[in-house]
């Protein structure tokens, strides 16, 4: 039979945070954001490295603290300027509920972030993880992190076939985390299980000869490691097929702001749209492009294709050479535009798509209209 949480023995459980609290101490990453346990600091690396790899968030969080030291500077700053320096992280919304949750706190808070888990989740874009992050770390307070690399490890360590990414199942794995949670200790035993996950207990090929909870790991006693975790199988990921325009006027080419709520929210961007036909763009390019922004444009040529896969879909993109023609902006969709030369597409907080489709724009530069 299945064990459940409740049924790990407290001698085991003592045993197994033992073990990890002296591993931690003497093999933890000397991060820049474990310099200190500033509630601010907590944060801001802790919602940079949601879905994100360690050796990318490094350089990105030296960067943000170094232009925003303290929350204030956070709060005061326009959002573009926060965008522009997330730009390349993915998921911006998070960026975005950052934003506004140093606004709220510096409004409501004096500028200090709330010391209870209650009080974190009331703000923009903290949930069960994040507010127990910052709880744990920088406020002592003992709640147990949940998150992929955590699932992981407990489901091998207590050989659990309840499969990670069945967010139905959830509870599971935060009763099982919740018992073994170093009461004294909590955000070291959180940050202990969440490194252990990402550099030994790895997805494929973990490396069982160096885990300090080797002895205690029932998938490791039982010689099933290769089981562990189980998954259930996710849809195949739609694919959106997408066309953009490179939008010349002289030298100077066309960008559009999106919405700020919603997908990729306040980012810059080229003219596009989803393709729903398998007609040839051309003319639906032109009507498109003259629907969203007022003006009459001529395609020239398609320039190249791009790809990209976000987590529930991926897009592969033709590019197009178009020429302005006639009209004024009166924009439909976009909130803002502006006509800048290439070389200036830098200046804009851009989604990674678009990113791919620099080198063209570059290489279009100095061609003659
Ligand atoms: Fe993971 Fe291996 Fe450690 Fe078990 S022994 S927790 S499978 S690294």
């Amino acid at each position: 039979m299945k064990k459940s949480a409740v049924d790990i023995k407290k001698n085991t459980i003592q045993k197994i945070q033992k073990s990890l609290a002296r591993w931690y101490q003497k093999n933890r990453l000397d991060l820049p954001w474990r310099k200190t346990d500033d509630p601010y600091r907590v944060w801001i690396s802790e919602v940079m490295l949601q879905q994100t790899r360690i050796e990318t968030v490094i350089p990105y969080y030296n960067r943000f603290m170094d232009k925003y030291p303290e929350i204030k500077f956070l709060a005061e700053s326009d959002l573009q300027s926060v965008l522009k320096i997330w730009e390349g992280l993915g998921y911006y919304a998070r960026a975005r509920n950052m934003h506004k949750a140093a606004q709220i706190i510096c409004e409501k808070f004096q500028g200090r972030l709330p010391d209870t888990r209650e009080g974190l989740l009331k703000l923009p874009g903290i949930g069960e993880y994040i507010s127990a992050a910052i709880a744990s770390i920088s406020f002592r307070i003992p709640a147990a992190v949940v998150d992929g690399n955590v699932k992981r490890v407990l489901a091998r360590l207590f050989m659990d076939s309840t499969p990670t990414n069945d967010t139905g199942r959830k509870n599971l794995f935060e009763s099982y985390a919740a018992k073994l949670l170093d009461q004294d200790q909590p955000g070291d035993f959180n940050q202990a299980v969440m490194e252990l996950g990402q550099r030994i207990c790895r997805p494929g090929n973990p490396i069982c000869s160096d885990c300090p909870v080797q002895e205690f790991c029932k998938v490791f006693q039982t010689n099933r490691i290769d089981q562990y975790p189980v998954r259930v199988d996710r849809k195949s990921v739609p694919l959106k097929k997408m066309n953009y325009a490179i939008v010349f006027q002289g030298k100077k080419c066309l960008l559009l702001r999106r919405p700020a709520k919603g997908l990729l929210g306040g980012l810059w961007e080229l003219p596009g749209y989803e393709q729903h036909h398998r007609t040839a763009p051309g003319k639906q390019l032109e009507n498109m492009i003259c629907r969203m922004t007022g003006i009459r444009i001529r395609v020239e040529e398609k320039i190249g294709t791009v790809s990209h896969a976000y987590t529930h879909f991926k897009v592969a993109a033709n590019v197009y050479l178009c020429f302005y023609k006639s009209g004024e902006i009166c924009l439909n969709g976009p909130t803002e535009h502006q006509w800048i030369l290439p070389a200036e597409i830098h200046h804009y907080p851009c989604h990674k798509l678009i990113h791919k489709i620099f080198p063209m724009l570059h290489g279009l530069a100095n061609q003659d209209e």
